[in-house]
C-alpha cells in the first residue's frame, strides 16, 4: 500500500525542483509506482483536491480551524505569531508546531486512509457537525508525523505551492501512461477530473477513448464549456467569422442533463448532482430516456404567467434537499436546452455546434422542450437587430456560437462568445471587513476581486457593503469565516472561492489599488453560487471595460 508518507517526500522534492520537465517526471515516476485507485487519489491530492469533484465544498475546514486543532495537540502555542513569521508557508506552520510532540509518530498512514478521512469529515452533517468536523479532523492530525500533518494542511486549504498546475499533472499522466498529452487533455475536458482520468489510463491501457469511458457506467458530468466576453455583435463577426448563430442568453443557472433509460440526472455547473431538487426538469426530459441524450442547457425560474424572474430566484432551487413540493410551487422553474453533448450512449461533443443543433432540433420539438430562440444571421447588422431585440425583451444578452466548432468541456474556447451590456461584472470576494452599527458581528464590507490570468491570482477593484439581505449578509458572514486564511485590523482575509455578481456606475482610476482603477457605486446584485472563481471576470476585462469608457466621447 502505498503510503501517505511517500506521498509528502515527493512534494517536498517538487517544492525544491525548478525545472518543468524535472517535475513532470518526479509525478510521473511517482504515480506509476502506485495501483490505480492510489495513483488517482495522489493525482487529486498533488492538484489540491481533498475529495473527488462533485461532492461539492463540504470539507468546511478554514486555515484558522486547521491552526486550532493543532495547537491544541501539543497543549496550545502561545508564539503563532513567530511561528507564522519564520514559515514559508501554512503547511510548514503546522508542521512547526507538531514536531513540538515529544516524539513524532511513525508514519503509518497510507493515501487511501487519508483519503477516507477527507471524505468522513466531509460527510459530517448536522448538530454540532463543526465540533465533530474538527475532532475527526484532530484525529487524523494525531496520526500524522509532522511532514505528513504539512501535507494534510496543505491539501485541505488549497495551497500545495509546489507548482503541479492541472496542465502539468495532465503532462505527467501522459508521460505515465505513455500517451500523447493532447489526448489526455482531451480525456480530461471529458472527464473532468485527474483523478479519474488517472483511474482510466491505469486501466484502460491502450485502448481508453473519452467517448467510451462517458457512456459506461453511471453518468458522469462533463465539464461545460464556457464562454469569453465580447464587446458586440460585430466583434463576435471578427473573432468567429461569419458563420455564426446567435442565441438568447438566458439569465438562469447552468444545467447539464442525462437522460438514460435507468435514470435522468441533473448536474449543476460545478458538477453536483441536483437530480433532486428540480424535479419538474426530469419530468420534461424523462421523454428522452431511451434515447440516452445529454442535454447542455438553462433553467430559469418563472413567475406563474411563465415570465422570467431574477437570477437569485432560480438558486432558491438549486442544491434544496426537502420541501421540494412546497419550493417548486412557490418558484417555479423552466428549462431551456441548446446544446446536445450525447445521444444514444456516445458523446457528441466532436460534431460541429451546427450538426449538434440540428439532432438537438429534432429531439426537443416532440419532446416539448424549449430551446432558446437563436437566428444565424446574416450580416453583423442582422445581427445587431438580433441583439437589441434580445435585450428588450428581458434576455442577459445574446451568445455567438461559431458553427463548426466542437464543444471543448470546461474549455473558455474560442467557439463561444457572450456579448451583454457591460454593467455588471462577476468578481471573487478576497476579503471583508467586520460591520459596525447596525451591522455588527457580520462581515458586510466586501472585498472584490478579479482573475488576474497573467499573475494567476486575484487583483482587488473594489468594495461594497451594498445590495445585500440581512439574510445574505448573515450567510455570507458564515461562509466567509470558514473560508478565512487571517485577520488584521477588522479585515478578515479568505480564501478567494465566494463569486458575486456586482453592478458598477463606472470604473475610476485609483492608485489606492495595486491595479490602478476601481469600481464606483458598486454594488452586489448576486451571489453566484453557481460559479467557481475560475470563472469570475478578468482584470483584462475590467481594464477593457475601463479603456472603453475613457475613450467614450463626453
Ligand atoms: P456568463 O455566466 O456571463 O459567463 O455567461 C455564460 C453562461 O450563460 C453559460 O455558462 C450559461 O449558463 C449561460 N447561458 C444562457 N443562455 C445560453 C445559451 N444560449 N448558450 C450558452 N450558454 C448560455
Amino acid at each position: 500500500m502505498a503510503s501517505f508518507y511517500d506521498f509528502a517526500l515527493v512534494c517536498q522534492a517538487l517544492e525544491q525542483t525548478q525545472s518543468r520537465n524535472q517535475m513532470v517526471e518526479l509525478v510521473a515516476d511517482f504515480l506509476s509506482r502506485l495501483d490505480a485507485g492510489e495513483a488517482a487519489i495522489a493525482a487529486r491530492f498533488m492538484v489540491g483536491q481533498p475529495l473527488a469533484p462533485g461532492a461539492g465544498e463540504r470539507l468546511q475546514v478554514s486555515g484558522s480551524a486547521l491552526w486550532k486543532v493543532a495547537s491544541a495537540i501539543v497543549g496550545g502555542a502561545d508564539d503563532a505569531e513567530d511561528i507564522f513569521a519564520a514559515a514559508v508557508d501554512f503547511g510548514e506552520a503546522i508542521e512547526t508546531v507538531l514536531r513540538r510532540r515529544p516524539e513524532d509518530p511513525s508514519p503509518t498512514l497510507s493515501l487511501a486512509e487519508v483519503a477516507r478521512r477527507f471524505d468522513e469529515i466531509a460527510a459530517i452533517e448536522g448538530r454540532n457537525s463543526r465540533r465533530r468536523k474538527l475532532g475527526a479532523l484532530g484525529d487524523l492530525l494525531r496520526l500524522s508525523s509532522a511532514l505528513e500533518g504539512r501535507y494534510v494542511a496543505k491539501i485541505l486549504v488549497h495551497e500545495l505551492r509546489h507548482g503541479v498546475s492541472e496542465g502539468l499533472m495532465l503532462e505527467a499522466l501522459a508521460r505515465m501512461a505513455g500517451r500523447p498529452a493532447d489526448e489526455v487533455r482531451r480525456l480530461h475536458m471529458a472527464q473532468g477530473d485527474v483523478g479519474r482520468v488517472t483511474r482510466i489510463l491505469r486501466e484502460g491501457g491502450a485502448s481508453v477513448s473519452p467517448m467510451e469511458t462517458v457512456a459506461a457506467d453511471r453518468p458522469r458530468a462533463l465539464k461545460p464549456m464556457l464562454a469569453q466576453p465580447a464587446r458586440n455583435v460585430a466583434d463576435a463577426f471578427a473573432i468567429l467569422g461569419p458563420h455564426i448563430a446567435l442565441e438568447h442568453k438566458l439569465d438562469g443557472a447552468r444545467v447539464q442533463i442525462h437522460c438514460r433509460s435507468d435514470a435522468v440526472r441533473i448536474f449543476s455547473r460545478r458538477m453536483n448532482d441536483i437530480t433532486l431538487s428540480l424535479p419538474e426538469v426530469v419530468q420534461a426530459t424523462s421523454a428522452l430516456a431511451h434515447r440516452g441524450a445529454i442535454l447542455d442547457g438553462e433553467v430559469i425560474a418563472i413567475d406563474r404567467e411563465g415570465r422570467p424572474r431574477a437570477f437569485q430566484e432560480v438558486m432558491r432551487r438549486f442544491g434544496r434537499r426537502r420541501e421540494i413540493d412546497r419550493l417548486s410551487a412557490e418558484q417555479p422553474v423552466a428549462l431551456y436546452v441548446f446544446d446536445l453533448l450525447g445521444l444514444n450512449g456516445e458523446l457528441t461533443i466532436d460534431l460541429p455546434y451546427q450538426e449538434r443543433y440540428a439532432a438537438l432540433g429534432e429531439l426537443a420539438g416532440p419532446a416539448g422542450l424549449a430551446l432558446a430562440g437563436r437566428i444565424v444571421p446574416a450580416s453583423a447588422d442582422e445581427g445587431e437587430r438580433f441583439y437589441e431585440a434580445a435585450l428588450a425583451a428581458g434576455f442577459e444578452g445574446v451568445m455567438a456560437k461559431e458553427l463548426s466548432s466542437r464543444y471543448t468541456p470546461g474549455v473558455r474556447g474560442s467557439g463561444w462568445l457572450k456579448i451583454k451590456r457591460a454593467d455588471t461584472l462577476d468578481l471573487v470576494i478576497v476579503a471583508a471587513d467586520w460591520g459596525y452599527g447596525r451591522r455588527k458581528g457580520w462581515l458586510s464590507n466586501y472585498h472584490l476581486a478579479a482573475r488576474d490570468e497573467a499573475q494567476g491570482s486575484f487583483a482587488a477593484v473594489g468594495k461594497t457593503f451594498k445590495g445585500l439581505t440581512d439574510e445574505e449578509f448573515r450567510d455570507l458572514t458564515e461562509r466567509l469565516l470558514a473560508l478565512r486564511r487571517d485577520e488584521a485590523h477588522g479585515t478578515v482575509f479568505v480564501k478567494p472561492e465566494i463569486v458575486v455578481e456586482v453592478a458598477y456606475s463606472d470604473i475610476q482610476r485609483s492608485p489606492s489599488y495595486p491595479c490602478g482603477m476601481t469600481l464606483r457605486f458598486a454594488r452586489i446584485v448576486g451571489i453566484r453560487n453557481d460559479k467557481s472563481q475560475e470563472e469570475a471576470d478578468t482584470l483584462a476585462t475590467v481594464t477593457e471595460r475601463f479603456e472603453r469608457q475613457v475613450l467614450r466621447p463626453a
